[in-house]
């Protein structure tokens, strides 16, 4: 933490499992966190190839002709875009690459990776624990991992889900932070949205992504400390 006059600036490191979960997970508070002149680094989990399997029935024809390669490189870069979108210095982009879709195997080599980023850091903001999608569950299980080794004791952890893969439980009730979405803000998350292009050959996905930014009104996060680990379903 570095003082300077009655401002403190902190260093804030952002988890995201597949690149453009940021918008989803981050969007709402990472302007006023940026306004403040923190100091942003955001961490990318994996490659994001695997985001056309399984959808026979949504993707598009480009989307069919694209190799898993192909896809990778495509999300890594839109991974850069949003960082420069942000006008973030892209040296605090880091990238694990790893396999989409298998991050759960990488939780050690990750945690590995993670705790030099981490190490002074004054607050985190991670997906929740007992998520849906096991990618955002390795990324919580990095985060936390390397936490727990580096002992950080006094930072904020910050707990967010992306809207389709759980919600907060009771327990964490007095943990919540509401942020509401003003109209400006919205306008920058849509404006944002357009850097993911690749998202935009799933159909739904994209109706889903599109609809949820015109619609929702507020955001909620859980905002937890060290000796909370484990002591709450989503922490
Ligand atoms: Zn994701």
């Amino acid at each position: 933490m570095i003082q300077q006059k009655e401002v403190i600036i902190l260093k804030i490191v952002i988890f995201e499992p597949h690149p453009d979960d940021l918008l989803m997970g981050a969007g709402q508070v990472i302007f006023d966190w940026i306004e403040q002149g923190n100091y942003i680094h955001i961490i990318t989990v994996t490659d994001g190839r695997a985001c056309y399997r399984k959808m026979e029935d949504d993707k598009t024809r480009e989307a069919l002709r694209m190799t898993e390669d192909e896809i990778a490189r495509e999300r890594l870069t839109e991974a850069k875009k949003a960082v420069d979108f942000l006008d973030l210095n892209p040296e605090n982009l880091h990238l694990l690459k790893f396999p989409d879709a298998e991050a759960q195997d990488y939780v050690g080599n990750g945690i590995r990776k993670v705790v030099p980023i981490i190490r002074n850091t004054d607050r985190i903001l991670i997906p929740s624990d007992h998520n849906l999608h096991e990618d955002h569950q390795a990324t919580h299980d990095i985060a936390i991992g390397a936490a727990k080794a580096l002992q950080l004791r006094n930072i904020e952890y910050w707990v967010y889900f992306v809207p389709q893969y759980g919600r907060f439980n009771k327990d964490s009730k007095d943990k919540l932070i509401i942020v509401k979405i003003s109209e400006e803000l919205r306008q920058k998350l849509a404006e944002w949205l357009q850097i993911y292009q690749s998202q935009k050959r799933i159909k739904n996905t994209w109706k889903l992504y599109t609809r949820y930014l015109k619609l929702t009104k507020e955001f909620i996060y859980g905002k937890y400390k060290y000796e909370d680990i484990g002591k709450f379903y989503n922490f």
